[in-house]
């Protein structure tokens, strides 16, 4: 069975940056402005309103990273509300929730969500022509392992 999910033209896309990475996010949004501004923008806290002081215009802001922010923008991907996750994550140094950013990492590739993870990759997306279409993801199939047994389940 083939689900899939529509993208529109105007993308929902959440940021997120490490501290050691927000400048360089800074910079990728604010070279990016003319293009991001066609968007719908969110983030976790601190990037959110860094970007709203750099773009001036308004960014919904979730919670800090560490403090649930992370999660927070793995639920929404979860229930298809977030098209493309930018999230410059620092290679070089541990993070205290190490296991939110896992844990979104991981719940982005479950539903195949466009995910860039430096500013390469961001420039590659932000410049291809589907920024500018919709889009149908085809999403993997979840029904054999919704459906598998569970012992002691009772039909
Ligand atoms: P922040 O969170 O934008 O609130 O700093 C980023 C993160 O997930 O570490």
């Amino acid at each position: 069975m083939v689900t899939t999910r529509r993208i529109e033209a105007r993308k929902r896309i959440a940021l997120v940056a490490h501290d050691n990475k927000k400048k360089d996010l800074i910079d990728w949004a604010e070279f990016n402005k003319v293009v991001l501004a066609k968007h719908e923008l969110l983030a976790t806290g601190t990037t959110g309103k860094l970007l709203e002081e750099q773009l001036d215009r308004p960014v919904k802001k979730l919670l800090s990273g560490p403090l649930g922010g992370d999660q927070q923008i793995g639920a929404l991907i979860a229930q298809g509300e977030i098209d493309i996750l930018i999230f410059f994550w620092d290679p070089m140094e541990a993070q205290p929730h190490d296991s939110d950013v896992k844990a979104l990492l991981r719940v982005a590739i479950a539903w195949n969500c466009v995910v860039a993870n430096d500013r390469a990759t961001a420039d590659f997306v932000l410049t291809s022509p589907l920024m500018h279409s919709s889009y149908t993801i085809n999403l993997p199939d979840y029904t054999g392992y919704l459906k598998r047994p569970i012992e002691g389940e009772t039909k």
